[in-house]
């Protein structure tokens, strides 16, 4: 009652009642399945907004790669809310794909807690970047009115 009573004050303070989109690198499913965190909750909490949670084919693939240490974060991945994006490009490699995706439309934010990703990402203008710190997430450039406004 009280969280939801929060909620919709901030969202009249400065954030539009609309979807926020975050796009999963394979190294963030794993470091939420270290920490224990629930995933929509965590965001909700992060970001007192809607979000819609996106993980690309190739992520996917890059957890049934990494073998049995990652199945959890794998199970996470195959979430029935989680939205699967295709990959038309070749290999496996998650970052490059991520990286041109959020070039080519900055309509995500991306959540990653990998350094050189973070470095690359931070090339792009307008991305916020979501990672996780003290067991908890948290975004670097948090959205601006430009990011959230509809489209
Ligand atoms: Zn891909």
């Amino acid at each position: 009652m009280l969280y939801s009573l929060w909620r919709s004050l901030s969202s009249t303070l400065w954030y539009p009642p609309l979807l926020l989109q975050v796009l999963l690198d394979t190294n963030f499913l794993n470091m939420s399945v270290v920490n224990k965190l629930d995933i929509a909750r965590g965001m909700l909490d992060c970001l007192a907004a809607s979000v819609t949670v996106y993980v690309s084919e190739c992520v996917m693939a890059e957890l049934q790669k990494l073998g049995p240490k990652f199945r959890i974060a794998l199970r996470l991945a195959r979430d029935k809310t989680f939205v699967q994006l295709p990959c038309t490009h070749k290999g496996t490699y998650a970052d490059d794909c991520i990286v041109d995706r959020v070039t080519a439309s900055r309509i995500y934010i991306v959540a990653t807690c990998d350094r050189d990703l973070r470095r690359r990402l931070r090339k792009v203008p307008g991305v916020p970047i979501m990672y996780i710190s003290g067991h908890k997430y948290t975004v670097e450039r948090l959205p601006d009115a430009a990011f959230l406004a509809p489209r």
